[in-house]
């Protein structure tokens, strides 16, 4: 879970996955996804998105299923988000 870089107290996983703009629950501080943070997210959507593809691909879903898988997976992200998500005072770039 994310520790702010302002007040160092934990996030739990629920102000997380409230928290849409990153402002920090206990000092209110406004609060960026750090640049490893950014990368580690980008990479597990590219491959996510690939093997969605392969499967797609293999198995030849209907819209349907390709539709039920796709709303599955993001809200698996969504879930999961703030067990990977590392937080930084300022806004950092990509690369
Ligand atoms: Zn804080």
């Amino acid at each position: 879970m994310p520790n702010c870089q302002t007040c160092g107290r934990k996030w739990t996983w629920m102000q997380t996955v409230k928290s849409l703009r990153n402002i920090c629950p206990h000092c209110g501080t406004k609060q960026y996804p750090s640049q490893a943070s950014r990368k580690k997210n980008l990479i597990s959507t590219l491959i996510l998105l690939i093997l969605i593809f392969a499967a797609n691909g293999l198995f030849d879903f209907s819209i349907g299923w390709s539709t039920v898988i796709v709303i599955f997976v993001t809200l698996a992200m969504i879930s999961i988000h703030p067990l990977f998500l590392e937080l930084s005072n300022k806004e950092e770039p990509y690369i």
